[in-house]
């Protein structure tokens, strides 16, 4: 099966550097047969929708409302995104859950959210290092999951990825074992099982990220149950991305 790839931008990069960018990283990619995704901020979705729609690369948000429209000064709402092209978003990274104080709650919203629009989602869930060491990772998940998907029927899970992100290997350059994840990736599953169907844990991409480098991406990408991979940092350098995309 084709592995995913997403390349997380945070908040790095103007519009022009990201065209830049792609000017290095599209001829590099030409043969790659991965499934990659640009997760970027909203002033980059018009480069995106001209330079991406010849190509199999699709581009999404980093965050979106759980509001339809209105009072909500700052932010960007589900059709606002769709409306500029993306096919994806990322709900609850670890930087927004912590930043603007989002809650499962909301998350559960912005999920909601963003399937009335046909936006697919990349739902992250991960554990502090504190829940790790204290054998506490299953249930961390369990809770982030349950409140998320709150609500939701299983045909609308196939528009939703979840991306294991242990909180303390973002951008730290730790990461769990290769049979860290592993298990994790199972226990997430499991947590699927329990609240739909075996069959929905089966058919659930599960990517991993955190601290993906170009050197160590291979050894992540194929860990039993992982689909693909979240990367932040090491997608900023063109060269390594379409390395790690290959
Ligand atoms: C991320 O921000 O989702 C991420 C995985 O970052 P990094 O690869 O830099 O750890």
């Amino acid at each position: 099966m084709k592995k995913f790839v997403v390349g997380n931008f945070k908040m790095n990069t103007t519009p022009s550097q990201f065209s830049s960018y792609l000017d290095e990283f599209l001829p590099r990619i030409k043969d790659c047969k991965t499934n990659i995704i640009f997760c970027l901020p909203a002033t980059h979705f018009h480069v995106a929708s001209l330079r991406l729609s010849a190509t199999n690369i699709k581009f999404g948000a980093q965050n979106i409302s759980s509001e339809k429209c209105g009072a909500c000064t700052g932010e960007i709402s589900n059709e606002m995104v769709k409306d500029c092209g993306a096919d994806y978003t990322l709900i609850g990274h670890s930087e927004t859950r912590r930043k603007f104080k989002e809650t499962p709650e909301s998350i559960n919203q912005k999920i909601i959210r963003a399937l009335e629009v046909n936006l697919k989602v990349i739902l992250c869930i991960g554990e502090t290092k504190y829940e790790r060491t204290t054998k506490k990772t299953k249930l961390s998940l369990k809770r982030q999951l349950d409140t998320a998907l709150k609500g939701l029927y299983e045909n609308e899970l196939r528009n939703i990825m979840i991306a294991y992100e242990p909180i303390w290997a973002i951008g730290t350059g730790k990461t769990p074992t290769p049979k860290e994840i592993e298990d994790t990736v199972k226990d997430i599953k499991d947590i699927i099982t329990d609240n739909f169907t075996v069959r929905a844990a089966e058919k659930m991409n599960v990517l991993y990220g955190g601290s993906i480098t170009e050197s160590n991406c291979s050894q992540f990408s194929k860990i039993k149950g992982v689909s693909g991979l979240l990367v932040g940092g090491a997608c900023l350098n063109a060269k390594s991305f379409a390395n790690i995309c290959k």
